[in-house]
């Protein structure tokens, strides 16, 4: 056994005692601080830790971390909104951020509290079921940040761990908020504030480390992913994704032989690429941290490794230990990376079985268009087939689990049309993957790209070094691009079914045990379809493009649906007429929704009466003869006297009054035709206790 293997079989067996402890009571010693009475438990933000983190399957009524499970599956248990009454959703509240530009939050939702992010990496914390503001924290993100986006000023959310909210700032700050306040705990700079990388992706937390990545490839920078200390903000460790100067000592083993695919160029002048910048995804069990890595710097290998190779760790899938940060395993997506097809898009893990095997797998949509399902215990490549349609490979070899590349779209030799292109067949926003269907929910996209080296090209830093012609790249972009949402089975390779949209650029998705697939389109509309099947079930106006993914939860046994809504980002901001084709406002906005309440039945009518005295013999004689002229319930208009009110001598006249008609004169008469005295007393003893329950 290796040191790590022993550290993962002690790591397997405390995780089992976790999961058994938070079972049903055992009698584990681990668990047993948590019983002891009177203890002052740690609840909302404050009561995750690990252990909350591992289970957050369980915890059914919240959303704990960006894909709601460390498996980043963005399925939800919860089924009282289902496909039979979802069309009964209505808006219990909307808030508005203030600010325009790309909203890419996914909220994450505890105990009833949403902490989500704006543009500009502003940080809110409201109220999930009244929408009302708690606190909000604007880092002051200096607006001159905005040259270094490739993809607009956007921000991918938030993590909550032990009482804090941490949060990566458009300027490459990580920060650490009191969940309570919104104050400022720690707050660390993660890059050289003089190259030009960005934060937009949320952070993720592994084993009491904040795990964060940047962006910034086009800029020309060399990406890296790291990991922080969540109580102190210490920097633990951080691992590079390509080499840097091989003229220098390498800072592992696996980036010495990594140099090795790197040819004939000087890509670390350039940077090299290679940005951890959005998806990450980790298996307790395995102890393994997974993160997808970027694009070469500058996009053609032609200038970045003029003599060929792989080009290691570009577009990448990297499974780490989280303890180290070390390399476990590798899987290239797309190796020589030549067209900007990250491999950062959404990971998802998944246990299925597959050649009457059961496997543990990480499934991808990267750019590329191939949809890729890997062995996330040993990276091994299980199969891929094209999403979308692809035309730089013609295939992955099964028995490799290389894309074979199509001759000539590679434009060494001159203009090629290519798609997927760099907005990918599939982009950021997450897919989802509904265990009961068996089902992985895409927003794809049909989008072709135009690319031409750029013979002229020199490195200029801070400029967008993509080593294409630009020029033809951005004008030939809108000849084909669409959108759609698409069901794929992971297991068979194959479309199930799909729900075309009228362009590309849709929201992320959520898919839930009732049935349902949610998502959020470019041109301002918030959809459920049914997962199965993909009939549209509802959908609803946002008022502008929503790129976000959606969470639902529960306060109170009542299920909520919540998007965050603001159009922006690359293909918005890049795609000329195509991306105005979502022709809406761009103020950000976040959208809570829940069942409307059902027309009461006839024994809920009963059960509404919450005051027991109004249903006895007493109520009924007052309701039946003087409710009309004296209010209900007793209570007077202010038109005749209230009667709960009377002076004593009138209570003392009451039976005169009522049966003998002693105020027929003031337009009281008498109703003995109706009552005896018996009946008065009744009305008198109500209307004395409706005076005493008002006091
Ligand atoms: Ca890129």
């Amino acid at each position: 056994m290796t040191t790590r293997e022993m550290r993962l079989a002690w790591r397997r067996s405390l995780l089992v005692l976790a999961l058994m402890g938070a079972g049903c009571g055992s009698e584990d010693p681990a668990a047993a601080p948590e019983s002891k009475p009177h203890a002052a438990a740690p609840t909302g933000a404050a009561a995750i830790d690990d252990e909350r983190l591992v289970g957050a399957d369980r915890d059914t009524e919240n959303w704990l971390s960006h894909g709601r499970t460390y498996a980043e599956q963005r399925f939800s248990p919860l089924a009282d909104v289902h496909a039979g009454n979802v069309d009964s959703l209505v808006q219990t509240w909307g808030f508005s951020t203030g600010l325009t530009r790309a909203h890419e939050a996914t909220p994450i939702v505890v105990d009833g509290t949403m902490y989500l992010t704006g543009s500009w990496s502003v940080v809110y914390a409201l109220d999930a079921v009244t929408g009302k503001q708690l606190w909000k924290w604007d880092p002051k993100v200096p607006r001159e940040a905005a040259k270094k986006a490739c993809c607009d000023v956007a921000n991918r959310g938030v993590a909550v761990y032990r009482g804090r909210v941490y949060v990566g700032t458009f300027d490459g700050r990580l920060a650490a908020l009191d969940a309570e306040t919104g104050a400022v705990e720690w707050i660390t700079l993660t890059v050289d504030p003089t190259q030009s990388y960005s934060i937009t992706g949320a952070p993720r937390i592994v084993k009491g480390q904040v795990i964060i990545g940047n962006g910034g490839a086009e800029f020309g920078v060399r990406g890296y992913v790291s990991a922080y200390a969540a109580e102190t903000g210490a920097l633990l460790w951080r691992t590079y994704t390509v080499p840097g100067d091989p003229a220098k000592p390498f800072e592992s083993k696996a980036l010495e032989s990594a140099a090795a695919t790197w040819k004939g160029g000087e890509w670390w002048k350039i940077g090299g690429g290679g940005t951890v910048w959005d998806s990450m995804a980790f298996d307790p069990e395995l102890d393994l941290l997974y993160v997808g890595t970027g694009n070469g710097s500058p996009w053609t290998r032609h200038i970045r490794s003029p003599g060929g190779g792989d080009n290691l760790y570009l577009s990448s899938i990297l499974a780490l230990d989280p303890d180290s940060g070390e390399l476990v395993w590798h899987y290239q997506t797309t190796p020589g990376d030549n067209w900007d097809f990250t491999a950062t898009q959404h990971m998802i893990l998944a246990d299925l079985r597959i050649d009457g095997r059961q496997r543990k797998v990480l499934m991808q949509a990267p750019k590329n268009g191939f949809f890729f399902v890997i062995d996330r215990a040993t990276g091994e490549f299980i199969s891929a087939e094209n999403y979308v349609t692809v035309t730089w490979a013609s295939h992955v070899d099964p028995e490799t689990g290389r894309p074979v590349e199509v001759p000539g779209q590679d434009y060494k030799d001159g203009l090629a049309l290519v798609r997927p292109t760099a907005f990918g067949g599939h982009n950021w926003h997450p897919m989802s993957y509904n265990p009961q269907t068996g089902l992985v929910y895409i927003p794809a996209q049909e989008i072709q790209g135009a690319y031409r080296l750029d013979d002229a090209f020199e490195f200029r830093p801070g400029e967008f070094n993509t080593g294409t012609d630009m020029n033809v790249f951005s004008t030939l972009v809108r000849e084909i691009a669409s959108g759609h949402l698409l069901a794929w089975d992971p297991v068979a390779q194959k479309e199930v079914w799909r729900h075309p949209y009228s362009s590309p650029w849709n929201g992320g998705t959520l898919t839930t045990a009732g049935n349902l697939v949610f998502q959020g389109t470019a041109d301002g509309r918030f959809v459920a379809f049914r997962a199965d099947d993909g009939k549209k079930l509802w959908e609803v106006g946002t008022g502008t493009g929503v790129i976000a993914a959606p969470v639902t939860f529960a306060v109170d046994g009542v299920q909520y649906v919540t998007i965050v809504a603001g159009w922006g980002g690359a293909f918005a901001l890049a795609g000329g007429d195509a991306a105005a084709e979502a022709d809406v406002e761009t103020d950000g906005r976040v959208l809570t929704f829940a069942l409307a309440p059902p027309f009461p039945s006839a024994k809920d009518v009963e059960s509404l009466v919450t005051d027991p005295s109004a249903l006895n013999e007493s109520a009924k004689l007052y309701h039946r003869f003087c409710a009309r002229c004296h209010g209900a319930s007793g209570v007077g208009g202010g038109v005749l006297p209230d009667l709960r009110k009377s002076q004593p001598e009138i209570q003392a006249a009451f039976k005169d009054i009522v049966l003998k008609g002693i105020f027929t004169g003031k337009g009281m008469p008498s109703f003995a035709q109706w009552l005896d005295e018996e009946d008065v007393e009744q009305i008198q003893a109500y209307l004395r206790n409706q005076a005493r329950s008002a006091m």
